[in-house]
């Protein structure tokens, strides 16, 4: 009964230093602004923490290059839906880098709110990385509270590529571009980290914390799925920010704006 083990752990030791010995991918990273506003902190906050009614807010988009091949990672309030939204489409954005919605192979979704699904649409030929509960939740006869559903219709429809994540997942098999789950926000939340040669390790927090004072007090938001799914959340962004010494980008508070170059321009 051992040997088969055995077996299965020397070959899978074996397929690990075969990926090891590869040249990696170059892979950069790049922030787009996909709009900005204000939004009442009170809200954000389920122990009265904040007072202040008009906090500034920014909404992110970014753009992973990997090889050949590019990802998206949230696409911000579709243009025209919402005071906030950008006037600048995603897809003009990718234009002044010379980069078409057909050439994204995936698009990772952090959550299903609208101001991080707005502009799916406009990938129809891409891969949706979508965690597997928020699927569900998108997917619910009765929606919950804030789902986009709109943003989803040509996945839920069958027309789309869709993965839906119920772990962690490592995009291009090279640890790299790494999906890992972050529920509490909404059911499925999941965050992103992205490994640069020149930068160091970057992670991309969705809406596991919308500000600073939230990220660092374990703050939960009065309309959180799960508080106790935020807080574990929270712990681990901050224990693998730690050991591996990452950059963390809170995607929602312009004072991380300034984390990453000013587009065009991407980190390595
Ligand atoms: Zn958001």
């Amino acid at each position: 009964m051992k040997a088969p083990i055995r077996t299965l752990l020397a070959a899978l030791g074996f397929a690990a230093l075969a990926a090891a010995a590869q040249t990696p991918a170059e892979v950069s990273l790049s922030r787009i602004d996909c709009g900005n506003g204000f939004n009442d902190s009170r809200r954000f906050s389920d122990t009265f923490a904040y007072t202040d009614p008009k906090m500034p807010f920014t909404f992110s988009c970014y753009l992973i290059r990997h090889g050949d091949d590019y990802m998206v990672w949230d696409t911000g309030y579709l243009p025209g839906s919402n005071p906030n939204a950008s006037k600048v489409t995603l897809v003009e954005y990718l234009a002044q880098v010379q980069v078409k919605p057909d050439q994204v192979k995936y698009v990772g979704i952090s959550h299903y709110h609208a101001d991080h699904t707005g502009q799916l649409g406009s990938f129809p030929n891409a891969t949706l990385l979508i965690g597997e509960r928020e699927w569900a939740a998108i997917t619910a006869p009765k929606p919950g509270p804030g789902v986009n559903v709109a943003g989803f219709t040509h996945w839920i429809s069958g027309g789309g590529k869709l993965e839906t994540v119920p772990a962690d997942k490592d995009v291009f098999g090279d640890g790299t571009v790494f999906i890992f789950r972050t529920p509490g926000h909404t059911p499925g939340h999941q965050s992103l980290l992205v490994r640069l040669k020149e930068k160091g390790p970057v992670i991309l927090v969705g809406d596991a914390a919308h500000f600073h004072e939230n990220y660092e007090n374990n703050g939960v938001p009065g309309f959180n799925h799960d508080r106790a799914d935020t807080i574990a959340s929270l712990e681990r962004i901050k224990q693998m920010a730690k050991n591996i010494k990452a950059t963390v980008i809170i995607q929602h508070d312009p004072r991380d704006i300034g984390k990453l170059p000013t587009f065009p321009a991407a980190a390595k």
